[in-house]
């Protein structure tokens, strides 16, 4: 019996089989491609994924394959800036806003470490053929993509990682919701050749009637730069017209000449905006793609789909293990359905200053960006519902990632003091405000208890986290919170005014956990069975 079976081996399944492997969980891998598919697609990574990268054990893959991003620029026809989004700019979770990579070379480097982690079953060259909910497990039918075989496989949860195409979201019968957004793009990618400098803007949207055209990094290759652009398909001008190869060394002219890069790939996209209406159903669940596709523009497909599989792996995890109930995952599409809605917000928002190949709408939109009175960039989302404690400071935010000193080490907080549940107290230990049953059920899951200081002082009691960079206490200090309580995912559960409110937090925590007789971790016997 597997603990989880995954249909598809893109980047987001990739990220997820990590993830529960390194939980010590037993994951089978299905993918009817026996090869990787080489071509790039995802060019952004933000900080919430590098993140989790990062935790997971590829942040030096991700290193050598990503850039930092620069500013991110919108002009319009007359090179005039109407929006500028820093992405450059030191995030939350520390590091720049964005990444720029090159997705195969990062794919590559998911699948080096997945292949080390002995949990993982890889199937490739299968496909599913059906599946049935049996109520305490999921029965998986596959067969050979280039062949007859078939082959059955058991397994407690299976997830639908496979693409926008989703067979498993399909065969749930579960319908997609639409944001309305439609617009066909032709995509080029190029590989610079050695040595050569553009004179170009690093990362712009160029809002362009004549031909809305996007330009932006796309990562390092074997050593290589690598470069995206991005036509939109005028109305009336056929796809074929559009992807003509001679037709797109005339479109690159103005930016780049043929003997100063390698045409990697050409290929016209429709964006769409389309949302699954639920991601779960009994013991079946849909991530990535598979439960969303959004327009690029924000660069946020691939890092939803990456927040997808951090969300359900801890959830998985703890179901998995026994500390906590299977209601766990209905907070599932409770908190990533409003999230990634609001990212498409965001994303539809940027579409529709860029897609207008009208020259007075695009000259009323001038208007509207230099009178200030174009419509608000939409905020970034957060948790709105699910398992967060709904009315306390700093609920469903995503908590500050600051460099600490602990215990004679310092560096980042989840290196240096962990990963999974935080709680976390200002200039004292939070054992002076919990009961010893919370401090029990506390370290039944494994979570991690501390004090943060600014420096350390005599009379504290127990050993505090101090925070080097200042970002932890200012956190809590912009939210007026003493203390607080963050999840797995790095998103706050709630915050507390007072110390004493800690204890409720905790309460609040383990009760929406379920009763399930909370129990140390089981990694090394869960792993041996
Ligand atoms: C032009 C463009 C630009 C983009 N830019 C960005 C960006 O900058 N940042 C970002 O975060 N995202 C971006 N995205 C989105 C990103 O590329 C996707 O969200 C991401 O690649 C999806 O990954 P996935 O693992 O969910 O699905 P996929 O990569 O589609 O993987 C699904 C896998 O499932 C397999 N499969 C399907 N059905 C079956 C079956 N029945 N049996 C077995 N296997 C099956 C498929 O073969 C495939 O390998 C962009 C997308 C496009 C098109």
């Amino acid at each position: 019996m597997h603990d989880v079976v995954q249909i598809g081996y893109g980047p987001v399944s990739q990220v997820l089989a990590l993830m529960l492997a390194r939980q010590g969980h037993r994951v089978a891998v299905v993918e009817r491609w026996s090869e990787p598919y080489t071509l790039p697609r995802a060019v952004c990574i933000d900080h919430e994924a590098a993140r989790m990268l990062r935790a997971i054990g590829v942040g030096d893959g991700l290193a050598r394959v990503s850039q930092p991003a620069p500013l991110y620029q919108w002009f319009n026809a007359q090179w005039e800036e109407l929006l500028c989004l820093d992405w450059s700019a030191d995030s939350v979770s520390g590091g720049p806003e964005v990444n720029f990579v090159h997705q195969p070379s990062l794919e590559a480097e998911f699948r080096a470490v997945v292949r080390e982690q002995p949990g993982v079953e890889l199937n490739l060259g299968w496909e599913l053929a059906g599946f049935t909910d049996r109520g305490d497990h999921v029965e998986v039918r596959l067969q050979q993509f280039a062949g007859t075989e078939t082959r059955t496989l058991r397994t407690r949860y299976l997830v639908g990682v496979d693409g926008a195409n989703s067979t498993v979201r399909g065969r749930l019968g579960i319908g997609r919701e639409d944001a309305g957004f439609q617009a066909d793009w032709l995509v080029v990618d190029m590989k610079l050749n050695p040595g050569v400098t553009l004179d170009i803007p690093d990362c712009g949207q160029y809002c362009n009637p004549e031909r809305p055209t996007t330009m932006v990094p796309g990562g390092v290759q074997d050593g290589r730069v690598c470069r995206r652009w991005e036509f939109m398909r005028l109305p009336g001008e056929t796809r074929d017209a559009l992807q003509d190869e001679a037709h797109v060394w005339k479109l690159l002219g103005k930016w780049v000449r043929p003997d100063q890069a390698e045409l990697v790939r050409h290929t016209i996209y429709t964006f769409r905006s389309l949302v699954a209406e639920t991601w779960r159903k009994g013991r079946v669940l849909i991530a990535g793609d598979a439960a969303h596709t959004m327009p690029p523009f924000m660069g946020q497909g691939m890092c939803a789909g990456i927040r997808d599989a951090w969300n359900l792996s801890w959830k998985l995890d703890r179901i998995l293990r026994g500390q906590a109930g299977d209601e766990l995952l209905d907070s599932y599409t409770a908190e990533r359905k409003p999230h990634v809605n609001g990212v498409i917000d965001a994303a539809v928002y940027l579409g529709r200053i860029i897609c207008i190949a009208d020259p007075a709408e695009a000259a009323e939109r001038d208007r509207a960006f230099k009178a200030g009175t174009a419509a608000p960039f939409p905020p970034f989302p957060h948790l709105t519902a699910g398992l967060v404690a709904q009315g306390t400071p700093m609920a469903g935010l995503l908590s500050p990632h600051g460099t600490v000193r602990w215990r004679g080490r310092e560096g980042r907080w989840d290196d240096v003091v962990g990963l999974g549940f935080c709680v976390v107290l200002r200039d004292a230990d939070p054992a002076t405000v919990l009961r010893p049953d919370q401090l029990r059920a506390l370290k039944g899951l494994g979570a991690h208890v501390v004090g943060i200081s600014a420096a350390p002082q005599g009379d504290m009691v127990g050993d505090m986290v101090v925070d080097a960079d200042g970002k932890y206490l200012s956190f809590l200090t912009a939210h007026g919170a003493a203390g607080m309580v963050t999840r797995p995912d790095f998103y706050v559960f709630g915050g507390a005014s007072e110390a004493q409110g800690l204890a409720g937090l905790v309460d609040e925590l383990t009760q929406a956990l379920g009763d399930h007789g909370v129990r140390l971790p089981m990694v090394a016997e869960h792993a041996a069975a």
